[in-house]
Parts: C-alpha cells; sequence; structure tokens
C-alpha cells in the first residue's frame, strides 16, 4: 500500500490500500483515527462545519479497482438479471449508465437531483449511502437494494432497509467496508391493461442545488380496472433518514383507486411519516409535502385510468 504524508503538519495522512482486506486492515490498525474517504465531498463538509474532526489518517478507497467498476450484470438463480454497482462508482457514471436508465429509472432521476455536476463527478454512490441521508436512499429502499461489505474476514450481504435502521443504534459498520450495491432483478414486462408508475420527486426550498424538505420514490402498478396490483413507497429529506411506508403499502395494495383511497393515502403518510424538522421547514410542512407528492402522483395514474 502506498502512504501520501502531507507536509502541514494538521493535515491527515493519507493511505491508498490495493484491495479491500488492506484497507480493512488499515481500519482495524488505526481504528476511530482513520476513516474511509471515497470522494471526500460529504466528509468536507463536516469538517467545514464543525460535525466531525478530521481523522488523522484517511483509507482512500477509491483507487481499489474491484470497487471501481460502475456497473456490473449477473443472474439470480432463476435467471433474471442482477445488477451490482461498486460502491465508488461515480454518482454521473450511474447517472450516465444506459442499464441504470432502463431498468432502475428511479435511480438514474434521482442522480440527476444531486449536487451540482462538478460534485457528481466526484462523489459516489457509496458514500451517498453511508451518508444515511442521501437523495439516492428513497430509490435503492423501493428496488429492496442489499449491501455487499467487506468485514475484514470477507465479504457478506445485507439488506439496505435493515442497515439502515441498524445504523440508528449501533456504529459496528464504520468498522466495515462497502464493496458494492446491489439492485434485485425488476420486471418491466406488464400484463395487458396494466401500466407501471416510476416517480422520484425531490422538493427542495429552490429548483436545484439544495437540500431536500422531501424526497419521495414510488413504484406502482395499477391494473386497467385501476386496481393498486403492487406499491413501492418510499420517502426521505433532509436530516431524515429515508424508509419504506409499508403500513401506507398495505393501505393501497390490491385497493382500487378512487377518491377516497386518496384520502386515506394522504392521512396515512401523514401518520407514519416522521420526518425531522430545521429552521427552514417544520415537521408538518415535510410530512403534508410527502403526502401531496405520493398523492399527487396516484391521482394523475387514476385520470389516466378513467
Ligand atoms: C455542494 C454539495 C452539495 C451536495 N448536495 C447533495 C444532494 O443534493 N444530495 C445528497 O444526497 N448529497 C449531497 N451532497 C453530499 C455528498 O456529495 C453525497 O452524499 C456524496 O454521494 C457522498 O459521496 P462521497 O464519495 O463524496 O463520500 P465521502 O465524503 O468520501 O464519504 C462519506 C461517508 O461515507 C464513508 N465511506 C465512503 N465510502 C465508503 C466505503 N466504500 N466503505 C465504507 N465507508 C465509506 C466515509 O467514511 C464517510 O463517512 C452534497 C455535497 C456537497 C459538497
Amino acid at each position: 500500500m502506498a502512504m501520501n504524508k502531507q507536509t502541514k503538519p494538521e493535515s491527515p495522512i493519507v493511505w491508498q490500500p490495493r484491495n479491500a482486506a488492506e484497507a480493512c486492515t488499515l481500519k482495524q490498525q488505526l481504528g476511530e483515527d482513520g476513516v474511509f474517504v471515497a470522494g471526500g465531498t460529504l466528509l468536507r463538509t463536516w469538517w467545514e462545519a464543525g460535525t466531525a474532526r478530521m481523522p488523522g489518517h484517511l483509507i482512500d478507497v477509491s483507487g481499489i479497482s474491484s470497487m471501481h467498476k460502475p456497473i456490473a450484470l449477473a443472474f439470480s438463480s432463476d435467471d433474471r438479471q442482477i445488477c451490482q454497482i461498486g460502491a465508488v462508482a461515480l454518482l454521473s457514471e450511474v447517472r450516465n449508465d444506459s442499464h441504470i436508465s432502463t431498468y432502475y429509472s428511479l435511480l438514474a432521476t434521482a442522480m440527476k437531483n444531486i449536487a451540482a455536476p462538478s460534485i457528481r463527478n466526484l462523489a459516489t454512490l457509496g458514500g451517498n449511502v453511508l451518508s444515511r441521508v442521501g437523495d439516492a436512499l428513497p430509490a435503492l429502499l423501493v428496488y429492496e437494494a442489499m449491501l455487499l461489505w467487506h468485514d475484514g474476514q470477507g465479504a457478506f450481504e445485507q439488506p439496505l432497509a435493515e442497515w439502515l435502521l441498524e445504523a440508528q443504534a449501533n456504529h459496528a459498520w464504520k468498522n466495515r467496508l462497502l464493496l458494492a450495491i446491489i439492485l434485485p432483478p425488476v420486471d418491466l414486462a406488464e400484463q395487458e391493461g396494466n401500466s407501471r408508475l416510476d416517480v422520484y420527486h425531490k422538493v427542495g426550498r429552490r429548483e436545484v442545488f439544495t437540500p431536500s424538505i422531501a424526497t419521495v420514490a414510488i413504484s406502482a402498478v395499477v391494473s386497467a380496472e385501476r386496481h393498486i396490483v403492487d406499491v413501492r413507497l418510499a420517502v426521505g429529506g433532509g436530516q431524515t433518514m429515508p424508509r419504506r411506508l409499508e403500513l401506507t403499502e398495505l393501505l393501497l395494495k390490491g385497493s382500487k383507486l378512487d377518491h377516497s383511497l386518496l384520502q386515506s393515502c394522504y392521512t396515512s403518510v401523514l401518520e407514519h411519516f416522521h420526518p425531522a424538522g430545521d429552521v427552514f421547514a417544520s415537521v408538518s410542512y415535510r410530512q403534508k409535502t410527502a403526502a401531496n407528492l405520493i398523492v399527487s402522483e396516484l391521482w394523475k395514474a387514476m385520470q389516466l385510468k378513467s
């Protein structure tokens, strides 16, 4: 491994491990004074804001070739295509990948909504996920993404939703290296009369380059008779850890899209989405924004079927 000792005394020592095992060994040796870095765009904001101290050592994982491969395709046991995105794939690479835009359009749209191109050319998908509030997360939750970790002993998979819950209570994950994000197969083929509704919205205080007030990802299948055959909803925004709205999904699934269902859906989102408020947008404002985004998309789907 190479060490690049900076000249300024306050600057961290930057390590450049050649592979995942080496990176994990370094982390074990350095403990809390060694921090993984990929694009460094988020860590930089934490240091500047004083919310995290600059560590003595940075373990730069952006050069590990096995984690760099932006998109790799594999096959599931039932012969369907799985998509594996290297943790250090740049947001701009994910955005421009044709397989992602065809099969995982919510993720491609999410990429467009993160920061400006200069940041997207440095920032990685893994870094966005591990921020725990990144705008990619609602889209990844809707696709039921898995995380591929290396803990120094070997690699293992974990559902993203499970990790998000675990990470709140337990910081042990900070010693692991994220290798890749795995997206299960999606079936775009529709039965006759059914139509897909795949929508991602990020609402901020202005149109672009702004933190999110509410971020919503919706993936649904609606029958010709306006029954909701399948639906997945995920919401986040600001410093709120994104999550699926399982109880609202349960309410919608199998039901017929009509005005009364939309009203119940609105109430359900207000009840089950618990965002963090701040000086710019209160809890109630964020809840109503998310509820309006979801209900307005379902209403549009209902109009198309009328
Ligand atoms: C001007 C600006 C605007 C931004 N706008 C947005 C926005 O609109 N939406 C949004 O979601 N984010 C935004 N961000 C935040 C940030 O750019 C993204 O979240 C980005 O994807 C983080 O990726 P990174 O590679 O730079 O992460 P880094 O800063 O390198 O790391 C982030 C965290 O992940 C850890 N980490 C990184 N990679 C790994 C790995 N492979 N294994 C283990 N740990 C790892 C690091 O230790 C650190 O804790 C913005 C940042 C800036 C500076």
